[in-house]
């Protein structure tokens, strides 16, 4: 039997290789550019009016007058007007280009608009501080062909819209692994069906499948019956058609848990078998060489769980170029007692607290077939396996799994 930080390493150490591919601009969310992004033009790429008001020229308001003759309106999406007269002004909006001959925007807020002999006039109330008041100046923000985003970077809104305003509508990012989630047990019936006395829904799969979703990932769901043959005849299917295997049950000693000897059949090297660690300690990792890597996660609906949190999320992550993710802390509020030699996935409620701080209180379950206690819970507590008492007030790593 491993500990957790032998597994995690192992687990680690076997990413995928995914390759890169070109998607609509709509569906880069959550993924991950492989290519930089530069800027084409500059930004902003002209003098951009950043209030509606009237456009001068600043000289002008220094040495001669506080009013204005309006002489038009420059839109926003209209070409550059261009002022006829020094004591003159074109009325612009937010979004417009300067207009020729003009250096500075006087907002309506500071103006009186009135008119007089059929001629519209701008009267100054508050002085302009400086040329160039309120335009965004072109290129002030980045040049024409600066980095703007480089590749390995997770794609959300903000740099969504970075990439639409450089033109690009197909982007290159890494291709999501193919996922299988595959659930095993002749106790479990669909979703839609009548369980038996004897029977009951299988629910692991739909949590894994919604779970892959928030990563943007779509896997597909199949069930297969604790029968040899079937394992056998299916899971070779699954392995020449996937990159991930994501299996629950069927991996601890009971009398139908045939999934790790199926495995090995099939050519997947088992790197590990059983944890030191409470849920979960049945788990099987392997991979067919240089192929398809296999999660065998016990079927206990909180150890499918407690795995994937801790070691498929993460490893997913890394495989998609993901480095950068933070694992958070918490105090633990009240005192602990775990006496196994075994890691301790504790699960909690947790608080942010007015001081930023995250607290972490202990929730009792009625252990890992206790799925309807996740509802209570927002995550788990990694109790580390060398120590057997937990005390108030200590900090440990938290895996969250609500947004
Ligand atoms: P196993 O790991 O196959 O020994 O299963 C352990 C326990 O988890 C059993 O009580 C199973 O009925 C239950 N279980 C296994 N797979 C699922 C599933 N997909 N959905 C809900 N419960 C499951
Ligand atoms: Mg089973």
């Amino acid at each position: 039997m491993i500990t957790v930080s032998e597994a995690t390493d192992i687990i680690q150490a076997n990413t995928l290789t995914l390759p890169i591919t070109q998607i609509p601009l709509t569906e880069v969310n959550s993924t991950v550019l492989r290519e930089p992004i530069y800027a084409d033009r500059d930004f902003p790429p002209f003098h951009r009016v950043m209030m509606d008001g009237i456009a001068i020229q600043f000289d002008s308001f220094q040495i001669s007058t506080d009013t204005f003759v309006i002489e038009g309106v420059q839109l926003a999406g209209a070409p550059p007007q261009t002022l006829q007269n020094t004591n003159g002004c074109l009325e612009v909006m937010t979004g417009a280009i300067l207009p020729f001959n003009t250096d500075t925007i006087i907002r309506y807020e500071d103006l009186q608009i009135f008119e007089r002999e059929g001629k519209r006039f701008a009267r100054i109330l508050a002085a302009p501080k400086s040329k160039m008041q309120s335009v965004h100046r072109q290129g002030s923000d980045r040049r024409a062909s600066d980095l703007l985003i480089p590749a390995g970077t997770l794609l959300s809104p903000a740099e969504i819209a970075v990439v639409a305003t450089v033109g690009k509508a197909t982007v290159q990012v890494t291709q999501f692994p193919r996922v299988a989630i595959i659930s095993t047990g002749d106790e479990l019936v669909e979703v839609n069906d009548r369980p038996l006395p004897h029977q009951i829904r299988q629910s692991n799969s739909y949590m894994l499948q919604a779970a892959l979703q928030e990563q943007g990932i779509k896997a597909q769901r199949f069930h297969l019956r604790d029968d040899k043959v079937i394992l056998r005849t299916e899971l070779k299917n699954l392995l020449g058609q996937y990159d991930v295997l994501l299996l629950s049950g069927g991996v601890s000693k009971g009398k139908a848990d045939f999934v790790p000897e199926i495995l090995a059949e099939l050519g997947v090297q088992n790197l590990f078998h059983e944890v030191a660690q409470r849920p979960g300690k049945p788990f099987w990792f392997g991979r067919v060489p240089n192929g398809p890597v296999v999660f065998a996660l016990p079927g206990n609906p909180v150890s499918t769980f407690v795995c994937y949190y801790r070691y498929v999320q993460p490893w997913l992550r890394l495989n998609l170029g993901i480095l950068a993710d933070l694992l958070p802390k918490a105090v633990l509020r009240e005192e602990v007692v775990f006496h196994p030699d075994l890691t301790y996935f504790l699960p909690v409620k947790v608080a942010l607290e007015t001081s930023g701080m995250l607290t972490a209180q202990p929730l009792t379950t009625g252990g890992s077939g206790d799925f309807a206690s996740l509802l209570q819970a927002d995550g788990f507590l990694e109790l580390p396996q060398q120590q057997s008492k937990f005390s108030a007030g200590e900090i440990y790593s938290f895996y969250g799994f609500r947004k």
